[in-house]
């Protein structure tokens, strides 16, 4: 395996599937499939997953609720989706624990950065959730802040698209991918992977990205043992 501890980020976006917000089950089994290939494969995963799909802080602007509270009631949002998650796995014979950056005796263990460690060298999936249990950030820098603290080799950021473009894909016919690209060309050019925040805390600890796409059957697996999938973004 090229990777033996992963932090694997997942938006809550990608969890409401084709419906317009909330949680399907469609895609939320496909990702457990997914994840359990690659502790079947010996790799020590952690999730971080996102909470867009039921409620993001900056959407409060200009109604009732403020920006932190807000930010709070996002963070609650991705605990949500990270107890969904862990039902999924565990429904299919995986074992799991989910630690939480906001104390929550019932439903999850607060997040000790050894005791992940421990978690993960059993092989039980680790998600991370409510954030880092601050306003003002994201998952993504959630997701970087986690995988540095737990020594992760790599952030795996799943999405919709397949890796890193020259411009949206989505938007522009003539874009094209990057397969390796560096932090600093990212900066250069504009490009948008994760925010600031999330990217520079990558940046600092020499933590390489991939950005990839998890709809597509296998591709996790096949990144954990190395195959060039998506874009590598790294230092060189
Ligand atoms: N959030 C936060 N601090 C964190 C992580 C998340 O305040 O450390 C809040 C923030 O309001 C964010 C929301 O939780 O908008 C949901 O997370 P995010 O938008 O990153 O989810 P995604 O877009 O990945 O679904």
């Amino acid at each position: 395996m090229k990777y033996k501890r992963i932090l694997l980020k997942l938006s809550g976006e990608s969890l409401q599937g084709d419906k317009s917000a909330g949680i399907d089950a469609k895609p939320l089994q496909q990702y457990a499939q997914e994840i359990k290939k690659a502790v079947e494969a010996g790799v020590q995963v952690a999730v971080v997953i996102g909470g867009g799909n039921i409620f993001r802080g900056a959407q409060a602007i200009g109604t009732a609720i403020d920006r932190v509270q807000g930010d709070y009631m996002g963070m609650l949002a991705t605990v949500i989706n990270s107890m969904a998650l862990q039902s999924a796995l565990e429904h299919i014979g995986v074992f799991t624990r989910l630690m939480s950056g906001i104390k929550m005796e019932q439903v999850c263990e607060p997040f000790i950065k050894r005791r992940a460690v421990r978690h993960l060298e059993k092989g039980r999936v680790v998600i991370f959730g409510a954030g880092i249990g601050s306003p003002y950030f994201t998952t993504d820098s959630a997701a970087s802040l986690r995988a540095i603290e737990i020594e992760a080799d790599v952030v795996l950021k799943g999405t919709r698209v397949d890796g890193v473009y020259t411009a949206d894909p989505e938007k522009d016919i003539n874009a094209e991918r990057f397969t390796n690209i560096s932090f600093e060309e990212v900066y250069s050019m504009g490009l948008n992977v994760m925010d600031m925040t999330a990217f520079t805390l990558c940046k600092e600890n020499d933590l390489p990205i991939i950005v990839f796409d998890m709809n597509a059957e296998g591709n996790l697996l096949k990144i954990v043992k190395g195959e060039e999938v998506g874009t590598l973004i790294s230092m060189s």
